[in-house]
């Protein structure tokens, strides 16, 4: 038997699944068929990993922690084909990785980066055909948040301007070791067709919303003061007054689509 000799690394938010029943409900979500190119990041000690492995046959697996690669090489061996990238996933080019063929990600991700890798693949939604990952319960209520939620914000609009997000299942803290200190759940993504998106420009429609939910008590006149007029907000059918949390995806995607002075 392979042996983890490291105590888990709290930094890298290390949290292992150890609950048979959650790994199965991943596995069946994510529902891994025949040449599917399915790529995990954070495989950690392997709890999600080998099963994958044991079902699929192959996956490829990005881990920054050095010290779990040989263990983790080891277990594998005799199970499937893995594929280890000694790398932080934020520097990991997926599109490239992807190398033409859309890939299916996966993984119960560290909590601490988890916006920064969220946003990272959101880069590379071209290359991948859908996302299956674990987070913070309150991480993925802000990512499905609807107008008018108090947690409908610069994550929700980003999200769902790029993918349909479905949330899943909740995760209780007991299903990991050690228990992280909030719920978890667990949460789909499938990146829209380009023409469904309709973004003329990303950057723009980046530099809108997160004005728009940099001051969100304040009204869309004032909070976008600098990046959009009265006049433009009026232009996409929005009223001025209105503050961001009252806007829609649709909404964000008129206002950046519009012609700058
Ligand atoms: N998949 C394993 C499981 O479910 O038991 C481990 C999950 S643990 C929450 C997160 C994993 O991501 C750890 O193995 C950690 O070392 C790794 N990790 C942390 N930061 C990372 C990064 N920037 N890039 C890639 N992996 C990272």
């Amino acid at each position: 038997m392979t042996h983890f000799s490291e105590p888990p690394k709290k930094s890298l938010g290390q949290h292992f699944l150890h609950e048979r029943g959650v790994i199965d409900k991943i596995i069946l979500a994510i529902d891994p068929r025949p040449g599917d190119r399915i790529v995990e990041i954070g495989p950690g000690q392997g709890a999600l990993t080998l099963p994958l492995l044991a079902r699929h046959g192959a996956l490829t697996a990005i881990e920054f922690d050095r010290d779990l690669l040989v263990p983790l090489a080891a277990a594998a061996s005799d199970v499937g084909r893995l594929t280890l990238v000694s790398a932080d996933a934020l520097n990991v080019d997926l599109t490239a990785l992807a190398q033409g063929e859309p890939i299916r990600l996966v993984g119960n991700l560290p909590y601490n980066v988890s916006s920064p890798i969220l946003f990272h693949a959101l880069d590379h939604a071209a290359a991948i055909r859908d996302m299956h990952f674990m987070l913070q319960k309150e991480v993925v209520d802000r990512m499905a948040a609807a107008p008018g939620s108090k947690v409908y914000g610069r994550l929700s609009v980003m999200l769902q301007a790029y993918c349909r997000v479905t949330p899943l299942f909740k995760v209780p803290p007991g299903a990991f070791r050690p228990p992280p200190k909030v719920d978890s759940a667990v949460v789909r993504l499938v990146p829209r067709a380009e023409a469904e998106i309709g973004i003329a420009d990303r950057a723009r429609f980046a530099a809108v919303v997160r004005a728009a939910f940099g001051q969100r008590r304040k009204t869309l006149r004032n909070a976008l003061n600098g990046v959009a007029d009265a006049a433009a907000i009026e232009a996409a059918g929005l009223e001025p007054g209105l503050r961001a949390e009252q806007v829609d995806v649709a909404g964000f995607v008129r206002l950046a689509n519009l012609p700058t002075a």
